[in-house]
């Protein structure tokens, strides 16, 4: 379950005045909460987002600063969103996720007002992987913010009524019980920071494919960046641009990765040489080496082909060794017994690859 944000497009934010940075979500550490300051707020909706919007491009900054905004109806409101850097509690901008639930002075924060912050928190702990430290403005600057009120809420653990944190550490499953565990389980297994068993497959196919270098340890059931800039690694590698290599696997990407990689080099058809094949032996491979003699252009063999290492063979082994000085004996001139290295050359001569 992931918490339904209000896009800044849905809400009407101005455009940035500067972009804000991207902040990396293994970066967080940390979610403040805070209150909108002295007077109690009765607008819910766009307008709350909207204020904020305008007051802090008016006191010069790229946009509302806090990540994200909730108003007492419940409804949360992308600021900075996810991975912006923001402007809300000097220090602790880039660690930390802040949060304004917009209330002011002595006023009641509502239990939808409070079950959407904890939701948030619990998703924002999902995408970082981590369980972030639950703090007050604060706790990170002297102010007031976020009030007695919010203050006790955080100092408490965050309840919220009728909201049922997920269990696991704050990931959801994504539906995995249903899943068969081959075909395509859906956009919704892929989340960052979310756990599906799809996930520990999808890594284990990109090893397969290649992808391995982007792992520093094992593909696991949590999806991550590492596997994230796999998928984007591989779905670029398909030749696609722009959405097609997000990174997130569509059904395409699993398909491709379920099929067998593509062989980057043909197989080999150079075999070893039989340690019995010597002159004067009697072996089943003699007659490989035969034909390959012949075909090289090192006959005629009489008699050929048989399993015989007789006279004939030698003699067209001597004529190979005489091409191939290098692959003789070490101070012979004469050299009829073909040996690892020789059996090899005078293959790919033959044509094999
Ligand atoms: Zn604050």
């Amino acid at each position: 379950m992931s918490v339904k944000i209000i896009s800044r497009a849905t809400w009407g934010a101005k455009s940035w005045n500067g972009t804000p940075n991207y902040v990396a979500l293994s970066s967080r550490t940390e979610f403040f909460v805070h209150y909108d300051g002295a007077n109690h707020i009765t607008a819910t909706g766009n307008a709350v987002p909207q204020a904020i919007d305008r007051q802090h491009q008016a006191q010069g900054w790229a946009g509302i600063g806090y990540n994200f905004a909730v108003d007492q109806a419940g409804n949360v409101f992308e600021g900075r969103g996810w991975t912006g850097q923001g402007a809300h509690c000097p220090g602790h901008n880039v660690s930390g996720i802040g949060v304004q639930i917009a209330i002011g002075g002595d006023q009641e924060p509502s239990d939808k007002a409070l079950a959407a912050c904890r939701a948030l928190y619990d998703e924002a702990c999902a995408k970082a992987g981590r369980a972030l430290a639950k703090k007050g403005h604060k706790d990170g600057y002297a102010t007031l913010c976020p009030g007695a009120k919010l203050y006790a809420w955080v100092q408490a653990g965050m309840p919220a009524k009728g909201y049922e944190a997920p269990s696991g550490g704050g990931s959801s499953s994504g539906g995995s019980a249903s899943w068969d565990g081959k075909s395509f389980p859906g956009a919704s297994a892929f989340q960052l920071g979310k756990s599906h068993p799809a996930v520990t497959k999808l890594g284990e196919r990109l090893v397969v494919h290649g992808y391995g270098r982007f792992y520093k340890v094992g593909p696991g059931p949590t999806f991550g960046e590492a596997d994230k800039n796999a998928t984007m690694a591989f779905q670029a590698a398909q030749g696609w641009t722009g959405s097609d290599a997000d990174g997130y696997p569509g059904s395409e990407t699993w398909k491709r990765l379920m099929a067998a990689p593509k062989s980057t080099a043909p197989k080999s058809t150079i075999v070893a040489l039989n340690s019995a094949v010597k002159p004067g032996a009697t072996h089943a491979q003699v007659k490989e080496l035969q034909q390959l003699l012949l075909k090289a252009g090192y006959g005629p063999i009489k008699g050929a082909v048989t399993s015989y290492y007789g006279a004939e063979t030698q003699k067209a082994v001597a004529r190979f060794h005489n091409k191939n000085p290098k692959l003789k004996s070490a101070g012979k001139s004469y050299d009829p017994a073909i040996g690892k290295q020789g059996f090899a050359e005078l293959q790919k001569e033959a044509g094999r690859k």
